[in-house]
């Protein structure tokens, strides 16, 4: 539960060098007033590919080797998957130490519900995935949605102006609650059918998801939602 799993007190003090140790870079030289911040390795680069809920990492490992210049992580609340997932991206990293494939990709245990921008800062991130999230089909626990107006308002802070958010799922009913509170929430726009069905990131959201693999083997189907950060209105 919650009261083992630690969080940064911010962005400031995440140390990330532990999870992207290629993209490390030393600041000897670096001055800091704040000499608690200044300890901390910095990276050449912030994380801007978020996948909530990741599960196994299928979806991380097909993203990494498409984006070997953007920083990918796993949010992942189940210690045992979590686990499974930072094994599996040592073992791809060794097996393909000479292209220095993978070194992009890493994976944390956190509870995403609480402490997003604890580890991102404002407008940091650009594309987030929210694959075959929990259904939490009684109403009584839709509260546990991982969409809701006050998390979609944590999405929007620490998502970039024409980030984009990607949703799928086996589950029409979520489906449209997911469509109906980003739809609803002011700083997203649905993005067209069209313009989805030539991104290559819900091609594959669809194909190397685990989920989205169960659901292809029973036939079933695949509900898929975008959904881009406006800009923010200029101050008055
Ligand atoms: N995204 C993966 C896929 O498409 O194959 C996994 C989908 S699985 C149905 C949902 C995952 O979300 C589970 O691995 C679960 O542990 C994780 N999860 C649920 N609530 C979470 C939370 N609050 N924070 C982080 N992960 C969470």
């Amino acid at each position: 539960s919650d009261h083992v799993l630690t969080y940064p007190e911010s962005p400031d003090t995440m140390d990330w060098s532990p999870y992207y140790p290629s993209f490390t870079i030393t600041n000897e030289n670096e001055s800091h007033e704040d000499t608690e911040i200044s300890n901390i390795p910095h990276l050449s680069k912030r994380v801007e590919i978020a996948d909530i809920g990741c599960g196994y990492g299928g979806l991380l490992f097909a993203l990494a080797p498409r984006f070997p210049d953007q920083l990918l992580l796993g949010l992942e609340i189940r210690t045992s998957v979590t686990e499974f997932v930072q094994e599996k991206i040592k073992a791809m990293r060794q097996q393909n130490s000479e292209t220095g494939l993978y070194q992009n990709v890493a994976c944390l245990r956190a509870n995403t519900m609480k402490f997003l921008p604890n580890f991102f800062y404002k407008a940091q991130l650009s594309k987030i995935f929210l694959c075959f999230p929990d259904p939490h089909f009684k109403a009584r626990k839709h509260k546990a949605r991982i969409v809701s107006s006050t998390l979609n308002s944590e999405y929007a802070y620490v998502m970039k102006p024409a980030g984009v958010i990607y949703t799928i799922t086996d589950v029409e009913d979520l489906h449209n609650w997911m469509v109906e509170h980003f739809e609803a929430h002011p700083s997203f726009e649905r993005i067209s059918k069209t313009e989805e069905d030539v991104d290559v990131c819900v091609k594959i959201m669809k194909s190397e998801t685990e989920e989205g693999k169960k659901v292809e083997r029973n036939g079933g189907h695949k509900f898929v939602a975008c959904f881009r950060r406006f800009e923010d209105p200029p101050w008055p």
